[in-house]
């Protein structure tokens, strides 16, 4: 199955996107995670995206895109794969069906902008693998390092209050319309994001017939 989560930045893809990526044993592929891999190794992508990331700005479609077709083209997306952040245009939406990459479900997850700015807050990320946390909603078990590898947690350069703003003026004006064109395909699902991580999960799984 190929699926695309969708929402504003903090709605809870990644978190979600990681459970499903479990359940159904298909890769979570994150372009943001996969900027900032290529910003912490100085890659040509990385360099370039660099000022984009930090100030919350979307990247250019050539370097996101390139980004994305080289990982949709290794082995272990043949059996499907998750999308979380992209596409985040209709360009980028187009560039998908010119790759000719069938989507089969597209989940949106509905939260508030007043929830978002409260979430990204508390949102913390592991400095090693990049797994995600939330010291309320979905804290590590020790408190303080990472579950999976034992990383430091710090808070996201883009978490900023100021720049979260701008990452939701941008989440509404570029990337909201997708849902119309999703829709318009039959393919959107909406699922309103509650306030536990489990609750959400549940609806999600529900959503795509796993439960
Ligand atoms: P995310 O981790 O999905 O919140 O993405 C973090 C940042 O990476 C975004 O604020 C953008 O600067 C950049 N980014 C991630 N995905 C995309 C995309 N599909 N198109 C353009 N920029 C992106």
């Amino acid at each position: 199955m190929n699926i695309i989560f969708f929402g504003p930045p903090g709605a809870g893809k990644g978190t979600q996107a990681e459970i499903v990526s479990k359940r159904l044993q298909i890769p979570t592929i994150s372009t943001g995670a996969m900027l900032r891999e290529a910003i912490k190794k100085e890659t040509a992508s990385g360099l370039s995206a660099k000022s984009y990331v930090d100030s919350g700005a979307l990247v250019p479609n050539e370097v996101v895109i390139g980004i994305l077709k080289d990982r949709l083209a290794e082995e272990d997306c043949k059996n499907g794969f998750i999308l979380d952040g992209f596409p985040r245009t209709i360009p980028q939406a187009e560039a998908l069906e010119k790759m000719d990459i069938r989507i089969d479900v597209v989940l949106s997850l509905e939260v508030s902008d007043e929830t978002i700015v409260e979430r990204l807050s508390g949102r913390r990320l592991c400095a090693s693998c990049g797994n995600p946390y939330h010291v309320k909603y979905n804290p590590p078990k020790d408190g303080s390092r990472c579950d999976k590898c034992g990383g430091e947690l710090i808070v996201r350069r883009d978490d900023d209050p100021a720049v979260v703003k701008s990452r939701l003026d941008t989440y509404h004006e570029e990337t909201e319309p997708l849902k119309a064109y999703y829709e318009s395909k039959g393919i959107l699902k909406k699922i309103i994001g509650q306030e536990e991580v489990a609750d959400t999960t549940k609806l999600t799984l529900a959503a795509l017939g796993i439960e």
